[in-house]
């Protein structure tokens, strides 16, 4: 895939919500061409403007274009440091701790620190019937950096980050590897105004990286009473789940299948009309696209639709299998035609 190297990047920088400053400063640093102006708000969202570059044809007004990309991922905070040195965590974000056994973790602390992550108890050798059945909650892992005590206090402390720690490789079709949920949508907003860049947009175009999607859409919100958009579009991942055994009317999505148009999740129904538009888009280009409706789950546009007096949005998502593991699966048609389709919109 072209520009594989960044979105290995922006996957593999650590940013759980509320500490995103490194993923931050990735995507400023790997966008400055494609901006006018960048701002960094009071909670932390990053906002990236690049003002109209042509007229508009016909009579077409030119609209303010707000597009939502979550920058954090799902992780962890240190809570508790015991007398032996093993951690104990506090969740940010929804783990299926079912995913959580054996993995290697990156505490930040005075200085990055490599851990291993596993839940308090026997090995399978010697533990009993009951152990084995056990569906473990957060709190019950712990992180073991092989280090005596008086180490460990020096370079971590209570509130530190722990993120999973996962190189994103190609498999197959697919690109593999950790957060995708959602660092796939800045690939995909970074490399729609990429694509547009020579033919320009009569649209002005705020790029929002929001923090703290994963505890509950918190930063969307206050940025979208910064900018007052005209339209705000999500860009996010969705469930990909044509895999076995789940039935087919469960599947949401399908792996390959191209661009989802959201319609509606747990959270937002999306704007008549830009459903609509993109559809009848996606057609005309002959971009690969389905659409999509998410029964539980929901994403930044419900936080910028219920903003000031409301808003017009739209949810766009990649398909995505394994959500919220360490083996997040984009298809790299599927990211593609999302990329199309966004630089379709914000030509037209
Ligand atoms: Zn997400």
């Amino acid at each position: 895939m072209k520009d594989f190297d960044l979105l290995k990047k922006l996957t593999e920088t650590p940013g759980v919500p509320g500490r995103e400053e490194r993923i931050r400063e990735l995507i400023r640093a790997e966008s400055q061409d494609l901006f006018d102006e960048f701002r960094t708000d009071a909670i932390g969202n990053l906002i990236a403007v690049r003002r109209p570059t042509r007229a508009g044809r016909g009579s077409a007004k030119p609209r303010r274009i707000m597009i939502a990309c979550h920058i954090d991922e799902i992780g962890f905070y240190v809570k508790h440091i015991d007398e032996k040195g093993f951690l104990r965590l506090n969740p940010a974000g929804g783990f299926d701790t079912r995913n959580l056994f054996a993995r290697k973790v990156l505490v930040q602390g005075r200085r990055d620190v490599i851990g291993v992550l596993n839940p308090a108890g026997r090995p399978i050798h010697i533990a009993t019937d009951e152990e084995k059945k056990k569906v473990y909650k957060v709190g019950e892992f712990f992180v073991d950096l092989h280090l005596p005590p008086a180490q460990v206090t020096r370079l971590v402390r209570v509130g530190d980050p722990v993120t999973l720690i996962q190189t994103t490789e190609p498999v197959g079709k697919a690109i593999v590897g950790k957060c995708m949920d959602n660092r796939v949508a800045t690939f995909v907003a970074l490399g729609a105004l990429r694509k547009i860049a020579k033919s320009g947009s009569p649209h002005e175009i705020c790029y929002v990286g929001t923090v703290q999607e994963e505890v509950g859409l918190r930063g969307a919100g206050p940025a979208t009473f910064g900018i007052e958009p005209d339209i705000a579009i999500a860009i996010d991942v969705t469930l990909a789940c044509d895999t076995p055994g789940v039935p087919p009317e469960e599947a949401v999505c399908t792996f390959g299948g191209g661009a989802a148009i959201k319609v509606m999740d747990h959270a937002s129904i999306s704007d008549r009309e830009l459903v609509d538009e993109f559809l009848a888009l996606a057609e005309a280009k002959k971009i690969k696209h389905q659409l999509e409706i998410l029964p539980l789950g929901g994403t930044d546009a419900a936080a910028m639709q219920r903003a000031m007096r409301g808003h017009r949005t739209i949810t766009l998502s990649v398909p995505c299998r394994y959500v919220h593991t360490v083996t997040e699966s984009v298809h790299t048609e599927d990211v593609k035609a999302t990329i199309d389709l966004l630089a379709a919109y914000l030509q037209s």
